[in-house]
């Protein structure tokens, strides 16, 4: 049978390919990042799907006034086991971030490429390259006459981008899922294809916001640089934060610690001869799962009223964003071991299990208490420039689908 599955994705490699191709030119960037949303990607999805072999395909729309057109699609598709203990869900999701700097691009983001072996374009690696090889590593069954034991249900999903309100959350309050299910959410992974998620860390983000008195650069003594202290504040929390939350986990790999990172600063003032009476940079913290986040805030703020006192500023703390780390799926997880017996036999190389700095849906699915699983093999393409994906990977991929579905 592993023969049949090699030779059948060869063979329909040109349909695989130009799927792919197809989902990337359709612009799908979430509108909460300015796009048009998930509706015309997912409409052609549905129509690509009702010419296969599906025995349920439903559509989960949920209400949304971001985008005109007032909801945001979601689709299941089932194809049913001959003997089903449970259903073995694949997870993959339509919406894009945005191209970003045009300027940085060789192509147009959204006429893809096809050079050196890679599709280029936005969204051909995240996450298009695992919705089509999942796709067609039913597909590729579905060709095969074969019948998994289990149930196989593939999910597109709205929403991934900027936070999935619409999209796997909105999917987990409508009674499809159960507990004893399992959920493979193909959306990272590394070159090897040999790094398989089982963990995630906690998201903390912090905008700082500091309050100053502005004034002509020639006159301090009357103004309250918000600036100044603002870089000195966040000098502080950066040397702070480093030094007290420095454990080390190896099973988070290539980063196996906590990460505190300034990144993005709001415009302040508009000439150089102004001192700024207003100031707003952020942190993006990726925590290792041992810390509680609470206690970094509280030591935010401790070293923030030490800065206001300096300084004569008012730092006011918001928290964009604060996702805890879930519980890891258990490394001897039976869905974890088929799928490193489907690598292993297809590509001849050990895998390992561990975690990354999130987040992707399987976070959100563990937060509930359910197993999930990230795997794929790409180049760490996501939300670059020149995004691409390896038609090898593409197609390799396809074939570990294939032939783990037909073992479920
Ligand atoms: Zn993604």
């Amino acid at each position: 049978m592993i023969m049949d599955i090699i030779n059948h994705v060869e063979k329909i490699k040109d349909e695989i390919i130009e799927s792919l191709r197809k989902f990337v030119s359709i612009n799908s960037v979430n509108p909460r990042a300015g796009g048009p949303g998930e509706k015309e990607v997912a409409e052609w999805l549905e129509s690509y799907l009702n010419t296969l072999k599906f025995d349920e395909i439903k559509r989960y729309d949920a209400p949304d006034d971001a985008v005109e057109y007032g909801y945001r699609p979601n689709i299941v598709a089932m194809y049913n086991g001959t003997n089903p203990e449970r259903t073995i869900w694949f997870i993959t999701h339509m919406d894009k971030v945005p191209e970003g700097d045009l300027s940085l691009w060789d192509h147009d983001p959204f006429d893809p490429v096809v050079k050196d072996g890679k599709i280029f374009g936005r969204g051909s690696e995240d996450n298009g390259s695992s919705l089509i090889a999942t796709l067609f590593g039913v597909k590729t069954m579905m060709d095969l006459n074969i019948r998994p034991k289990n149930n196989i249900g593939l999910v597109f999903v709205s929403d991934e981008e900027t936070g999935s309100e619409y999209g796997i959350k909105y999917l987990l309050k409508q009674n499809i899922f159960s507990k004893d299910d399992w959920y493979y959410v193909p959306d990272s992974g590394n070159p090897e294809g040999s790094f398989i998620e089982i963990a995630e860390k906690s998201i903390l983000w912090l905008k700082i916001e500091t309050l100053g008195k502005q004034a002509h650069a020639s006159t301090p003594n009357v103004a309250r640089n918000a600036h100044r202290a603002s870089i000195y504040f966040a000098k502080e929390l950066d040397e702070f934060l480093h030094n007290k939350y420095n454990a080390i986990d190896n099973m988070f790999g290539r980063i196996p610690i906590s990460t505190f990172e300034p990144t993005k600063k709001e415009h302040n003032v508009d000439n150089v001869n102004t001192i700024p009476g207003t100031d707003v940079l952020y942190f993006d913290c990726r925590v290792l799962p041992q810390y509680d986040l609470n206690e970094i805030i509280l030591d935010v703020n401790k070293i923030k009223e030490k800065y206001e006192a300096k300084f004569g500023v008012k730092i006011n703390i918001d928290i964009p964003q604060m996702e805890f780390a879930p519980e890891p799926t258990p490394k001897d997880h039976p869905m974890v071991l088929k799928l490193k017996e489907s690598i292993e036999i297809l590509r001849s190389i050990k895998t390992f299990v561990g975690g990354i700095g999130g987040g992707t849906c399987a976070a959100i699915l563990r937060h509930e208490g359910l197993p999930a699983v990230v795997w794929g093999t790409m180049d760490h393409m996501a939300h670059q420039p020149n995004e691409y994906i390896k038609i090898e990977h593409l197609i390799e991929d396809t074939k570990v689908y294939a032939h783990l579905m037909s073992n479920l």
